[in-house]
């Protein structure tokens, strides 16, 4: 084998928004990251993303990495809480200001605009057929991309009606997704300018996530599906902030309840207190379509994963959108 001097180490993580207590969607997640990077040898990170402080609880923290503790789902070195690296992100929102502008548009002006100017009111074209096909079989609704209403507007960044806005390249990025292939999209027309912070002075999710996996070097980004569009998005926050990127992303498919929703907490997904972590992980890894041994719910929860790990195969998710319904 080819040994490379300066090979970029193998690093993955787990990063849930404390917005409930963990799920079977969420396990999954949690359970294939864990078992693809462990068999790739390498650390696997927790962030806890807890920037939403009107729908994060420390208590769905603490409740989550029990679960995580008690399914043998050991993280390396400490866990990371966004909540207290605010100051970072204001560092980079300064840093990137060139690309930002304060925004006052309230809901109520922007549909008035809408009403006025039915066009710009479309919902933006989705050029990749992976992103196409993703949009069509989740019932989402992409909303119409700000018009920039406030672009030339010069309000005060520190006025407390400015949300800050972040312009998008308008090019064509295209990433490979271990799972579902190539994957192109233009920022700029698919997204537009994405506010990267709100009035109340939360910091919104993608540009936290950027750069938190910029500053930890994460080389492997495994998540579900329904978090694919944003991609482009973080690609041109780390390039326009000097960051790393990840080299390997790989979008899984999602699980979805008898309506054809996403399993979320949203929807209220149940929370997986009262099963045995042993059956748990069993379920989790046969729903992720990996091999399962005989009388592998009687095993540890270290022996299951030991044994998942061993046998960790991507292949049966690829091109995937749905792991089924639960
Ligand atoms: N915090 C996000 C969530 O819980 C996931 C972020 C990510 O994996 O990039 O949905």
């Amino acid at each position: 084998m080819v040994n490379l001097p300066n090979a970029r180490p193998v690093i993955g993580r787990f990063a849930p928004s404390p917005t409930g207590h963990l799920h079977l969607g969420s396990l999954t997640t949690a359970v294939a990251s864990f078992c693809h990077i462990k068999s790739l040898g390498g650390r696997w990170l927790l962030r806890i993303e807890d920037v939403d402080f009107e729908r994060c609880k420390a208590e769905y923290s603490a409740s989550i990495l029990e679960d995580l503790q008690n399914l043998g789902l050991h993280w390396d070195g400490e866990t990371v809480y966004q909540s207290n690296r605010m100051a970072i992100y204001e560092e980079y929102i300064h840093a990137l200001h060139a690309q930002t502008y304060a925004c006052q548009c309230s809901r109520k002006q922007l549909s008035e605009h809408f009403r006025q100017h039915p066009k710009d009111a479309i919902s933006p074209v989705i050029f990749s057929e992976v992103l196409r096909q993703m949009n069509a079989t989740e019932g989402l609704n992409t909303p119409p991309i700000y018009p920039r209403l406030c672009l030339h507007s010069h309000h005060d960044i520190g006025h407390p009606d400015s949300k800050i806005r972040l312009c998008l390249p308008d090019t064509l990025t295209a990433f490979f997704d271990g799972i579902q292939g190539v994957v192109w999209d233009n920022p700029a027309k698919s997204l537009g300018d994405v506010v990267i912070k709100r009035q109340n002075g939360m910091i919104n999710y993608i540009l936290a996530c950027a750069i938190d996996d910029g500053l930890q070097n994460i080389s492997h980004i495994m998540r579900g599906l329904d978090i694919m569009p944003m991609t482009v998005a973080q690609l041109a926050i780390n390039h326009a902030a000097h960051l790393p990127t990840a080299d390997h992303f790989y979008h899984l498919p999602l699980l979805h309840n008898a309506d054809g929703q996403k399993l979320s907490k949203q929807n209220l997904a149940q929370p997986i207190k009262h099963a045995r972590p042993s059956e748990l992980l069993v379920h989790a890894l046969t729903l992720l379509k990996q091999p399962i041994a005989d009388d592998m719910a009687d095993g540890t929860v270290g022996e299951i994963l030991q044994f998942a790990i061993k046998h960790w195969d991507t292949a049966p998710l690829i091109h995937q959108g749905s792991l089924g319904v639960v």
